[in-house]
């Protein structure tokens, strides 16, 4: 096996891509600016077309149990039980795998890292600069390395260098508010009237909502900040007392908390996917809301669908999968979270609505699921 393939980004994402080349029986080589991989707590769901792709690479065994399986997503109105409840099992003739798995991002880097050749991820490899001619492309690392691939994948987040050096613009906005996570020990399932059975839900009151997840012992509770609101200012009970006592009234007036954060959220698209040698996918090529899910597993799709693309050894195949990757972000990835946000009563009736009506709740399911989407662009 020779080395053909760079990829900068040891991500969820830059893991995928690379494990993805090694199976398929191409050379890769990684380059990762941190020491080590990151363990923040970012994304939390793994959808169940993300979770056949981990199967196919032969990391979902070992992924299922560091995560909490759910079956089915409530919409509920606060103090008064669920409007609606959507189980998963109406995709079992669609997939293996007809549930979300909740479980950290961090959760997955360490057994895709475990899958590929040791050495094959090169840490404190920061990619700086790249040149491309007719036979490959050159990274260069800070450290002043030149590294030699046939393709270079930039998987190296959304700040991406390598998308840079490569002149591909990216379009970022940020949405109009930030995200507050407030981590809980309490079992909301067992508290919240309509939660039981649930592993997500969406508390609307009018037009406004905070989402409850399910994560292997404990709740995640998000909740919109406004721009007018400071970071801190959000991390105080002052600000979130009075939202938790309107929308979760049943919980006790303290929560016991075991972490709390801030995170923004921003809108973003790169214009191109592809500059010639150059091969970008991840956050370093679509960035959006939380909403949903989705941004990582779009990006480990994009990984499966490359990494299938370069097997096939068909090198005009990937203005095709660019192509497609590309109209996948703008016309479904970012306009279904865009809406989700912007329109949370109407998502919210159209999903209530698709609960009673069999042939509704499979297509909606479908979407949410992101089976829709996932293998576009890979080969024919
Ligand atoms: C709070 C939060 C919750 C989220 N929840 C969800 C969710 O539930 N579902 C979902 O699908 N998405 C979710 N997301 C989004 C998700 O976390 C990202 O989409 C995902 O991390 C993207 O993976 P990536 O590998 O493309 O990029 P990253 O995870 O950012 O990885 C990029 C890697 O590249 C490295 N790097 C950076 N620059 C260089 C360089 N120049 N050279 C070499 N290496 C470099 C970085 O150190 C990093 O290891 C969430 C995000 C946040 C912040």
């Amino acid at each position: 096996m020779t080395t053909t393939v760079l990829v900068a980004g040891a991500g969820p994402v830059g893991l995928t891509a690379a494990l993805a080349l090694h199976r398929a029986g191409i050379g890769v080589r990684v380059l990762e600016k941190r020491p080590a991989l990151t363990a923040a707590s970012r994304a939390s769901t793994f959808h169940p077309s993300t979770l056949g792709i981990l199967a196919r690479l032969g990391v979902a065994d070992a992924l299922l149990p560091r995560g909490r399986r759910v079956d089915a997503l409530a919409w509920l109105s606060p103090g008064r039980g669920a409007d609606a409840v959507m189980p998963m099992h109406h995709l079992a003739a669609r997939t293996a795998f007809p549930f979300r798995l909740h479980a950290e991002q961090a959760e997955l880097t360490p057994l895709l890292l475990a899958a590929l050749p040791p050495g094959t991820v090169s840490f404190g490899a920061e990619a700086i600069a790249a040149t491309q001619d007719g036979n490959g492309v050159t990274l260069v690392t800070a450290d002043g390395n030149e590294h030699r691939g046939s393709l270079a994948i930039a998987a190296d987040g959304a700040h991406s260098a390598l998308r840079t050096a490569a002149g591909i613009a990216v379009e970022t906005a940020p949405y109009g508010h930030r995200v507050l996570r407030l981590m809980t020990t309490l079992p909301l399932d067992a508290l919240v009237p309509g939660l039981a059975g649930a592993g997500i839900a969406y508390v609307h009151d009018g037009p406004d909502s905070i989402s409850l997840l399910a994560m292997p012992g404990l709740w995640r509770i998000i909740i919109r900040v406004p721009a007018s609101v400071a970071d801190e200012a959000a991390l105080s009970p002052a600000f979130f007392a009075p939202i938790l006592r309107r929308f979760l009234p049943s919980l006790p007036a303290e929560l016991p908390l075991a972490s709390a954060d801030v995170y923004g959220v921003a809108r973003g698209i790169a214009a191109r996917m592809r500059a010639g040698r150059i091969l970008v996918i991840g956050d370093a090529a679509h960035v959006t809301n939380t909403r949903g899910g989705m941004n990582m597993n779009a990006g480990i799709h994009d990984a499966a669908t490359l990494a299938a693309t370069i097997a096939s050894g068909n090198d005009a195949l990937l203005d095709a999968w660019e192509a497609a990757r590309l109209r996948v972000t703008a016309e479904v990835l970012l306009a279904r979270t865009d809406r989700a946000v912007a329109s949370a009563t109407a998502w919210r009736d159209e999903a209530v609505a698709a609960t009673a009506d069999p042939a509704r709740a499979d297509a909606w399911l479908v979407a949410a699921a992101m089976l829709d989407t996932c293998d576009a662009g890979a080969p024919p």
